[in-house]
């Protein structure tokens, strides 16, 4: 069984339009690669992305929708917004996301719902915090996340999951390769679709542990928060995600 592999890029609040040009110098890196490429700007610059992105291989995502498709929620995109934008994919539940706006699981099952009624494929991101690992709970609390976060009783949807340890996303610090492949392989086997599903890996992901971290069985790719808005370190990791085997467009 193969999955697709995919390399995503999380720029956060990062971006002005004079940050456009990054997808020139990816765009070559991206179609010689055998892995998705996605980049998931700011949503300033979803539709401008999106028009410098076609007619490549990289697709376009936002960081974060509402739940419902429209109304009164000033400030807010929704996943329809999104998709006509030129977005394929929207993140939901970062962590950055559940802690400054306080999102419940139940509200990113919403917006992950929402994602998919509007055509998008939802990055789901669960993640367990330092003390939750500490204290040994981590495959508890990823498990839990995932159960209450993921759309309920549907196989056969298109949707990816992000394993993201809070305290190893912008730290510096990854998890262990071994403590990595444990939680992909105890996420696997809880999963609806868990021959299909990609899972990424995300924390701190760079050139220089991308290749060991892509090359675990359970890793389908990563998220990819700093080293995202340098063109050269995220090629240096679409790069790391060629040399998977069994890799499928
Ligand atoms: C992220 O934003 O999802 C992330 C993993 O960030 P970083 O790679 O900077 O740790």
């Amino acid at each position: 069984m193969t999955r697709q592999t995919l390399i995503a890029g999380n720029w956060k609040m990062h971006g002005l339009t004079g940050a456009l040009g990054f997808f020139s110098e990816i765009a070559p890196v991206a179609a010689q690669s055998p892995a998705t490429v996605l980049v998931c700007p700011p949503s300033t610059l979803v539709h401008q992305a999106a028009r410098a992105c076609e007619g490549t291989a990289i697709r376009i995502g936002g960081q974060d929708c509402h739940a419902a498709r429209s109304g009164a929620h000033t400030g807010d995109v929704s996943a329809d917004m999104l998709r006509d934008a030129g977005a394929s994919h929207v993140i939901v539940g970062h962590s950055e996301r559940r802690a400054d706006h306080g999102e419940s699981d139940a509200d990113v099952r919403a917006k992950a719902d929402a994602a998919l009624a509007a055509g998008l494929v939802p990055v789901i991101c669960v993640g367990e915090t330092r003390a939750e690992r500490e204290a040994g709970r981590e495959v508890e609390v990823v498990a839990r996340q995932l159960a209450a976060s993921l759309p309920q009783n549907q196989t056969g949807v298109d949707l990816v999951i992000a394993y993201e340890p809070v305290w190893a996303i912008g730290t510096g610090l990854t998890a262990s390769i071994n403590d990595v492949a444990r939680m992909h392989a105890a996420l696997r086997e809880r999963l609806p679709d868990p021959l299909t599903t990609c899972i990424l890996y995300g924390g701190s992901v760079k050139p220089d542990n991308a290749s060991d971290l892509l090359g675990l069985a359970d890793v389908d790719g990563a998220l990819v928060g700093g080293a995202s808005l340098n063109a050269t370190d995220f090629a240096a990791i679409i790069k790391a995600a060629s040399l998977k085997s069994e890799l499928v467009r």
